[in-house]
């Protein structure tokens, strides 16, 4: 079978081979899937047993966490601290959709009709989940685990960059005791192998990850057979700091959630909107704390921030770099390659950006930062609604009146008011406007990768 080659993001030598599947491996995956669900063993299996199988998963995981955080840091090249953090996310997903094999059930009604409303929720059928390259088994693990919960078959496509730990999780869904064809990973390019998962006819389900123009891709490709679809996109999201906030935690957040992942991040908050009262002090902290960052080596364990994930992904970076420089944005830090093999770029903080520039609008997807002035409540709101995405964002002020006044204003699926985080397993997760459509995470994923059917019994 033909191979195609990973390179390792921080010493930019061969990490290993992978099969370069096509579509008639698609094909043979997707119908072993339909096969395993179609009165299969999964959607079969009495609902406690399925739930153990996953929970053996979970624990499967945390076995194997270790050696699965450092097969993550090595291919993506992220800080191993992180990795760990992501694998532990992977084994509490299928801890959580574990249990609810066993409690989301339908209803009886009480209709207008004199006989029996009831509905049921069954699973979609085969789903096809297409992931990026960011966060592979966190991202493999929030979509699956619903997805089986519900007694639905999947088929896996990783990002191509990435697909050490998707490879890995199925070998562990087998000795879970997952049923042959329920979990397969099919390895290849986006165009050949994601573009077959999304127009296979068997496939009823597409919940795709990835960039909003692959994203549109998807929703087109889905229409053509009503493929139920759902959509994590991409992201520009604001970092919002009034004049009264918690100064300190203010900036050491916003550095922690620009460059969590080194800025490859779909939450990470790319735009600093800063209240023009403490602008120049807090502008001279962000620099100074973008300086400290230790970037290296991602198996060292005080590693804050590794290499991009590929140079070719790192030369776009850079692009967005001269792009700044160009229309006018002061570079106050970074902006960098560092000698050496490995993808490294250093973190990167242009002041004085102005909406409408390219640095402030489009996701650049690497650990550079816009900041930009605001006067007051409502130009800060308006600055921050003033984007085609809409995903997450931060507030920082201690005025409780204004973080929920802005919380409600500002158009995007994730906040966090005080705080830089953005993903939590037990509450819904998703974007508006361009960053998406749909909710994964909490009891709302569950919703994706079911059907409702309602059922009439006439009694007379
Ligand atoms: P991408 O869109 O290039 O690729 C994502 C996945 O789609 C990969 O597996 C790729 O192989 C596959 N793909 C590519 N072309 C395809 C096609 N024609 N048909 C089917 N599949 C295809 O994105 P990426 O570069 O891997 O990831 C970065 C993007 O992902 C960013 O825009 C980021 O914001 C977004 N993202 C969003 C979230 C979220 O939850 N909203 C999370 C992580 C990343």
């Amino acid at each position: 079978m033909a191979t195609f080659t990973l390179i390792e993001p921080a010493t930019g030598e061969t990490l290993r081979t992978v099969p370069e599947q096509t579509a008639q491996d698609v094909d043979r995956a997707v119908r072993a899937a339909a096969k395993a669900f179609d009165g299969g063993p999964w959607k079969q299996m009495n609902t406690r047993e399925r739930g153990r199988v996953l929970l053996r998963l979970a624990n499967l995981i945390r076995e194997n966490a270790d050696s699965l955080a450092r097969d993550e840091a090595r291919n993506v090249g992220k800080p191993i601290r992180e990795a760990r953090d992501e694998v532990d996310l992977a084994a509490n997903c299928f801890e959580y959709y574990a249990g609810a094999t066993n409690k989301i059930g339908g209803q009886t009604i009480p209709g207008a009709a004199s006989g029996v409303l009831m509905t049921f929720r069954e699973p979609v059928g085969v789903c096809g989940i297409i992931v990026p390259w960011n966060f592979p088994i966190a991202i493999t693990s929030w979509k699956s685990s619903p997805a089986l919960a519900m007694g639905n078959t999947v088929v896996l496509k990783p990002a191509e960059q990435t697909p050490v730990t998707a490879l890995r999780l199925a070998e562990l869904a087998l000795e879970a005791g997952m049923p042959e064809g329920v979990f397969t990973v099919v390895t290849g390019q986006g165009s050949v192998v994601g573009e077959a998962l999304i127009r296979h006819p068997l496939v009823r389900k597409i919940a795709f990850t990835g960039s909003t123009e692959v994203g549109m891709n998807v929703m087109r490709a889905a229409a053509d057979d009503i493929k139920r679809v759902s959509l994590e996109l991409g992201g520009k999201s604001a970092n919002l700091i009034f004049d009264d906030c918690d100064f300190d935690r203010a900036i050491a957040s916003a550095a922690s959630s620009a460059l969590g992942n080194a800025g490859q991040d779909c939450c990470a908050r790319s735009r600093v909107l800063v209240q023009q009262s403490l602008y120049d002090k807090f502008s001279k902290a962000l620099v100074d704390a973008f300086e400290k960052v230790k970037v290296g080596d991602p198996l060292t364990e005080e590693t804050e921030m590794g290499p991009l994930v590929t140079a070719a992904h790192r030369q776009r970076v850079m692009g967005y770099i001269d792009r700044g420089r160009s229309e006018g944005a002061t570079l106050a830090t970074g902006g960098n390659a560092p000698e050496g093999n490995g993808s490294y770029l250093q973190p990167t903080v242009f002041l004085d950006a102005k909406p409408g520039m390219t640095i402030a609008t489009e996701e650049i997807f690497g650990p550079v930062v816009a900041v930009m002035p605001f006067k007051d409540e409502a130009e800060g709101v308006r600055l921050a609604n003033d984007s085609i995405y809409g995903l997450s964002g931060s507030i920082w002020t201690r005025d409780s009146g204004r973080a929920l006044r802005v919380a409600r204003a500002i158009q995007t699926g994730n906040l966090s008011i005080n705080s830089g985080s953005s993903v939590h397993l037990e509450a819904p997760f998703g974007g508006v406007k361009r960053s998406g459509l749909g909710r994964e995470l909490g009891l709302q994923a569950l919703d994706a990768y079911t059907e409702w059917k309602t059922v009439y019994i006439d009694v007379t």
